[in-house]
């Protein structure tokens, strides 16, 4: 695939399911956010970086922290809810952000494939899965040809 793959759009609201409580928010990308992966055809998990930016008049200072750019894992996938049509891009961002933010602007670059979509016997093995896709992903991240992906044009604000 042609990796890097960058993405930018508005955090949606999703269906709100088990996200949160797998201990694995991820935040979701509008549909037509999305056309850049139509190349890859290949669901699954993914690695890279992802940057989060306020709307403009919110007080930016306050979340300077949080503007960073950072390590992610995404999930690509045939969303069920409608009907296996729509393809779904998830990304769950590596910091442990105080609040959410729905709304605000994701913009991310797509590095690399860790794995194909499983299906789950039971909700530990899942968890124990993502908890490997966050090492891979890490791992991965650490060598300096994806780590000058940080400085990208695509992550600078103006
Ligand atoms: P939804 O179905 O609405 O996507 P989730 O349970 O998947 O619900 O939660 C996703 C939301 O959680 C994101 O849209 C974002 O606002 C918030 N969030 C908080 N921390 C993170 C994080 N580390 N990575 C991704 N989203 C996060
Ligand atoms: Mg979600």
């Amino acid at each position: 695939p042609p990796f890097p793959i960058k993405l930018a759009g508005l955090v949606q609201r999703g269906f709100g399911r088990g996200g949160k409580d797998l201990g694995c928010p991820t935040a979701n990308l509008p549909d037509e956010s999305i056309s850049p992966l139509s190349s890859v055809a290949r669901t699954g998990v993914y690695y890279g970086y992802a940057q989060v930016i306020p709307p403009a008049g919110e007080d930016r200072s306050l979340l300077e922290d949080e503007v960073k750019v950072l390590p992610m894992v995404m999930s690509l996938g045939w969303n069920p809810f409608y009907h296996n049509e729509r393809l779904t891009a998830e990304i769950h961002i590596m910091h442990a952000f105080k609040s959410d933010f729905y709304g605000f602007e994701l913009r991310a670059v797509v590095l690399g494939y860790i794995r194909p979509e499983l299906d789950y016997v039971s909700r530990e093995a899942l968890i124990a899965d993502i908890e490997t896709d966050k090492c891979v992903a890490l791992n991965s991240l650490k060598r300096p040809d994806y780590e000058r992906f940080t400085g990208d044009s695509h992550f600078q604000i103006s």
